[in-house]
């Protein structure tokens, strides 16, 4: 009985084993003092947080919803079908599946459920802004599947889709993948479509980063155009960490089997409970308002940075992220990522198109606007961001400067606190 009020009445600051609670503290400390500025990362709301920490995590659910392998599921059945309900509603889709752990996760059940091993996969390269999962070596998808690659032109540094064609007529592909990591443009899927069409290959659009973009209407849309759309609910779209998939009907079943038992075993209710909660904020109209935001900022700290004397890749960008070429400052990735973090301005490393140097050096930064627009800085304090970062870089064998700038970045960030709200 004792035990089970300890339980009921569980909370973070009084019961959780300190160690951990430390590091939690400091963690929060951490992201309400400095600049994040990856573009994969966001501040989930409240509920979405509070929701991940509830009781649903202790349910057991193999199966779907009506049809699970356990009993007891009558209440998370409940909460799946609302996240599939309100997944379907924003994307437009009339089939989701919503359990897929990560990005990683919903890619490699379309792998196993359309592919064979030893077929061919054509995607984008990684130095030009695919992602791991597309074909890395080291990933399944590079172990298991023949792989070729579209490049991004360079000149343009954009995708030539003449090449594209091209390389997947010769190479005729079973499945063509869309979508990226770091590429800062328009993707056009009508014209990767297109070339699937020409060569009847599979088209999958991995949407993982720009997902809240396009539902808000600031990225054209991949799920009327794609035999399958996956997602991450984690980075524009502001829900908890987690995957989705976006198909046609005709797919639901062998989607559904790709997943569970295919790549996964029991579903995170009280992620997919989360996910049906940032589904619904992403539904509102602020969030549109929110994702507009996004782009406006990119392309204002983007412009800045130009100023500065920066040379930004492909010349700047259409959505929530650029990557810099930091070639002709005479300073490598892993060089500005030392000096940006020394004054807690938090970005990442990242190999530019035709890069020499390795990936864990690279010859670029990538920088991203999703975190810094949730707290609801606007154009004004990317001018302020662009000035602190070009200011580090110039001043980085300076410590006295560097010292200054980081308590510029602290006040910065304390004036747009995140976990105030909700
Ligand atoms: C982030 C990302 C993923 C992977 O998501 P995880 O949730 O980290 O597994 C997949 N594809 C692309 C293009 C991404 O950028």
């Amino acid at each position: 009985m004792t035990n089970l009020k300890k339980h009921e009445n569980h909370t973070l600051s009084s019961e959780i084993d300190t160690g951990i609670k430390k590091i939690i503290e400091k963690e929060l400390e951490r992201q309400k003092s400095q600049i994040i500025l990856i573009a994969s990362e966001n501040f989930t709301s409240q509920e979405v947080i509070r929701t991940m920490g509830s009781v649903l995590t202790n349910k057991y659910a193999e199966g779907y919803p009506g049809c699970r392998y356990y009993a007891g599921c009558e209440n998370v059945d409940e909460a799946e079908r609302l996240a599939i309900e309100r997944a379907n509603k924003l994307f437009g889709s009339d089939y989701c599946n919503v359990q897929p752990h990560s990005g990683v996760s919903a890619n490699l059940a379309i792998f196993l459920g359309i592919l064979n091993c030893g077929d061919k996969i054509l995607s984008m390269n990684l130095r030009d802004g695919g992602h791991l999962s597309h074909g890395h070596k080291q990933n399944l998808s590079g172990r298991y599947y023949e792989i070729h690659k579209y490049c991004v032109n360079p000149e343009t540094e954009m995708i030539d889709y003449e090449d594209v064609r091209n390389i997947a007529k010769k190479v005729m592909p079973k499945l063509i993948i869309c979508g990226a990591s770091s590429y800062s443009r328009i993707i056009d899927f009508k014209k990767f479509r297109e070339i699937a069409d020409e060569v009847g290959s599979y088209l999958m659009a991995d949407t993982a980063h720009i997902a809240g973009l396009m539902v808000s209407g600031f990225h054209p849309d991949s799920v009327s155009v794609a035999d399958f759309t996956t997602a991450t609910t984690h980075k524009t779209l502001r829900g908890p960490r987690g995957g989705l998939i976006i198909a046609d009907k005709k797919y639901a079943a062998l989607i559904d089997r790709s997943v569970f038992p295919g790549v996964q075993g029991g579903p995170m209710m009280h992620i997919i409970a989360a996910k049906a909660v940032a589904f619904r904020e992403a539904l509102k109209d602020s969030f549109k308002d929110y994702s507009k935001r996004i782009i406006e900022n990119s392309k204002a700290l983007c412009e800045y940075m130009k100023n500065e004397g920066f040379r930004i890749v492909s010349g700047g960008t259409d959505n929530h992220l650029f990557v810099v070429d930091l070639t002709s400052k005479g300073l490598t990735g892993h060089e500005a990522l030392g000096v940006l973090t020394s004054v807690g301005i938090i970005i990442n490393k990242n190999v530019i198109p035709f890069d020499k140097l390795a990936p864990t050096i690279t010859s670029g930064i990538r920088i991203g606007t999703p975190a810094v627009t949730t707290q609801g800085m606007g154009i004004g304090e990317m001018y302020k961001i662009g000035e602190l970062i070009s200011s580090a870089l110039k001043n980085r064998e300076n410590n006295t400067k560097l010292k200054e700038i980081a308590r510029e970045v602290k006040s910065l960030a304390e004036d747009f606190p995140v976990y105030t709200k909700g």
